[in-house]
């Protein structure tokens, strides 16, 4: 009876461990296929200063248009990418299209946009990162100045010298250097003076909880107070409601970003978006400059 019990219980484990698996591995085949058939894209998601209610920049967010599953984020298919390394030439084709987007934005009048990209840990890792960004910025003439590279806490403790040495070298060229998610890691405050960065991303997970749990409401005003006295700016993501935002806006949070202004929308759209002052309308209504 055990016996049959345990031929049961791997008749009914197997089958579904090997369907994860070929579901993997055929994602994996069609992820190589994605990159020379430009099944890749980038939703743009803006970015507004609360001092002057503008846009002053975007963050790019991939996606994926599969032919079958349809547009498909990134939480199905960037640790999949990571794992097989397909996540460095992926990460390449992001800076290079997220930088010719903003230089074309620049080029038609829309204004000196600031465009942040997310970076993986292989891409960061990577020793030939700075020459690549130095590239991409000559290539498609993006002042370094506009590029905003966003790295995570963890990412960031992987290595701490070789992350302060490269981060060095890219604030060098005059690259800006953001946290995203942060408070949601473990690297210790200590740290946080040592990274050469510029800007923190108050995770979303504590503006979600900004109206009813008093801990995240204490994480976002000291997140807020630390990045000022550090003299770095700081952002909130994830900004969903005028009750977030008014509390945001009142402990002198400099941007935010998040659906209540705009979801993550195609170039053509954020474009558009930004042209006919629809945002600017919507931000006549939630966002008033302070003072
Ligand atoms: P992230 O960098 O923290 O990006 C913010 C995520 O929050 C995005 O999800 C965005 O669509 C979503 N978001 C923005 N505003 C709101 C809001 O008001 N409410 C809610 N609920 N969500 C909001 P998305 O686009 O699915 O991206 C997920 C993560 O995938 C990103 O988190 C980033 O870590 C990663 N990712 C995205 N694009 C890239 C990329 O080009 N390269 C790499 N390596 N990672 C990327
Ligand atoms: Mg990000
Ligand atoms: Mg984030
Ligand atoms: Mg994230």
């Amino acid at each position: 009876r055990a016996k049959e019990a345990g031929r049961n219980a791997v008749r009914f484990y197997l089958p579904s461990m090997n369907e994860r698996a070929v579901e993997r591995l055929a994602l994996v085949d069609a992820m190589r296929h994605a990159m020379s058939y430009s099944e890749f894209e980038l939703y743009y998601q803006p970015q507004i200063a609360l001092a002057t209610g503008e846009v002053i920049g975007m963050e790019a967010l991939l996606r994926w248009r599969h032919p079958q599953m349809g547009m498909l984020r990134p939480d199905r298919f960037i640790s999949l990418a990571e794992e097989t390394g397909l996540i460095v030439p992926l990460g390449t084709w992001v800076l290079r299209a997220a930088c010719a987007q903003a230089a074309a934005w620049h080029r038609s009048g829309l204004g000196e946009l600031r465009i942040a990209v997310n970076l993986s840990s292989r891409q960061f890792n990577d020793a030939s990162l700075p020459r690549l960004i130095e590239s991409v910025l000559l290539e498609t003439g993006l002042p370094a100045t506009s590029l905003e590279i966003e790295l995570t806490e963890s990412l960031m403790m992987e290595n701490v010298d070789a992350a302060i040495a490269t981060m060095r070298e890219l604030k060098a060229m005059g690259v800006q250097l953001s946290i995203d998610d942060f408070g949601t890691g473990y690297s210790s405050l200590s740290y946080l003076k040592r990274f050469p960065v510029d800007v923190l991303k108050i995770d979303q997970s504590f503006v979600r909880d900004i109206e009813n749990d008093t801990n995240s409401t204490a994480m976002v005003a000291a997140i807020i107070s630390l990045s000022h006295d550090l003299g770095l700016r700081v952002i909130a993501e994830g900004v969903e409601t005028e009750a977030q935002l008014a509390y945001l806006r009142s402990r002198g949070c400099d941007e935010v970003q998040g659906y209540l202004f705009s979801r993550p929308v195609p170039a053509r759209e954020f474009e558009q978006m930004l042209r006919d002052s629809r945002l600017a309308a919507l931000q006549g209504a939630a966002v008033r400059p302070i003072g």
